[in-house]
C-alpha cells in the first residue's frame, strides 16, 4: 500500500511534468473507485490550467484553478504521465488529458482510491478539515504530542497512526520510527515522558525523510510505459521481521496484534 513517501515521491515526480499544463479531457472508464468519481468532471475540468500539485496526508490536491481535483491511491494505485495515444490497459480507470500531448493515467486494480472534486477551499473538505497536522512540519513537535496523548490510555502506536493526532505515520513506519525511539509499541500513549515524545517525533520525521530520499533514487520516473507501480522496498529495523534477530542486540523480533494491525519490536530495545 502507498505510504505517506510513495505519495510524497508521486507528487514530486508529476508536479514537474503537470504544473502550468491545460487539461483537455477527462475520461472515467470505472468510476466505482471508493467514492464515485463524480460524472461532471470532465466539463468542470476542460480548459483549465493545473496550477500546483499539493499534498495533505496521503491525499494529492491539484489546483485547477477553478476547484481541486482531490487524489488518493487507495491501496494500490499508482499515477503515471503516458503518451495520449497510449491504449488503456484492464485497471486503467481514469485519465487526465492534457494539452501538451501526454495524459496522467490512474492504475488501480482494487479500486480503493478516489477521483474527487471540490469547488471551495479544499482544506473545509470533510475529508481533510478534522486532520491533524503533516508529520514533516513543524507544527508537530513534542510539545504537542505530548500535549496530544496526555490522560490517553491508548498505545502510543495507536495514537500515532490515528490521523487525529499526525497523519501519514502508517504501519511501517510507525513500527520502525517505535524501535528507533527504543519506545515499545503498546505503551500507553499518556505515560511517555516529553523527552521521550521528542525522540520519537525525530524519529518519525527521520524514518519518513529517508524513505522519501531513497524513493527519490528509486523511483528516478514516472513517465514510463512499463506499467510498475511506484512503490519501493527498504531494509527495515522490525517490520516484517518476526523471529528474526534483532539487528542491534540479536534478541527475536516479536509480533503482537493492535487494533487489527501487526506491530513488531525488539523486547529489549524497546521500553
Ligand atoms: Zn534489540
Amino acid at each position: 500500500m502507498p505510504e505517506l513517501p510513495e505519495v510524497e515521491i508521486t507528487r514530486r515526480g508529476l508536479a514537474a511534468h503537470l504544473t502550468g499544463l491545460s487539461i483537455k479531457d477527462a475520461v472515467i472508464r470505472n468510476g466505482s473507485l471508493r467514492w464515485p468519481i463524480p460524472k461532471n468532471l470532465a466539463k468542470l475540468l476542460r480548459g483549465q490550467t493545473i496550477r500546483s500539485l499539493k499534498r495533505r496526508a496521503k491525499y494529492l490536491l491539484m489546483d485547477c484553478g477553478n476547484g481541486t481535483l482531490i487524489l488518493h491511491l487507495g491501496m494500490s494505485g499508482s499515477l503515471r504521465i503516458l503518451p495520449a495515444n497510449t491504449s488503456p490497459e484492464k485497471h486503467d480507470h481514469f485519465d487526465l488529458v492534457l494539452g501538451n500531448g501526454t495524459l496522467m493515467r490512474l492504475r488501480d486494480p482494487r479500486r480503493f482510491g478516489a477521483v474527487l472534486w471540490h469547488s471551495g477551499d479544499v482544506h473545509a473538505h470533510p475529508l481533510l478539515a478534522s486532520l491533524g497536522p503533516e508529520p514533516l512540519e513543524n507544527d508537530f513537535d513534542a510539545r504537542y504530542l505530548h500535549q496530544a496523548t496526555r490522560g490517553r490510555s491508548v498505545s502510543i502506536k495507536q495514537c500515532i497512526m490515528d490521523n487525529h493526532i499526525v497523519v501519514g505515520v502508517g504501519n511501517i513506519y510507525a513500527n520502525e520510527a517505535l524501535f528507533r525511539a527504543g519506545i515499545k509499541p503498546q505503551l500507553a500513549a499518556g505515560k511517555l515522558s516529553l523527552p521521550r515524545c521528542s525522540k520519537l517525533v525525530e524519529e518519525i520525521r527521520a524514518t519518513l525523510a529517508e524513505a522519501i530520499q531513497l524513493g527519490g533514487s528509486t523511483l528516478r520516473d514516472f513517465v514510463n510505459t512499463s506499467g510498475q507501480p511506484g512503490y519501493f522496498q527498504q531494509n527495515y529495523w522490525v517490520y516484517g521481521r518476526a523471529g528474526e534477530p534483532c539487528r542491534r542486540c540479536g534478541a527475536p523480533i516479536k509480533q503482537i496484534k493492535q487494533g487489527q494491525r501487526s506491530s513488531f519490536y525488539c523486547g529489549t530495545c524497546q521500553k
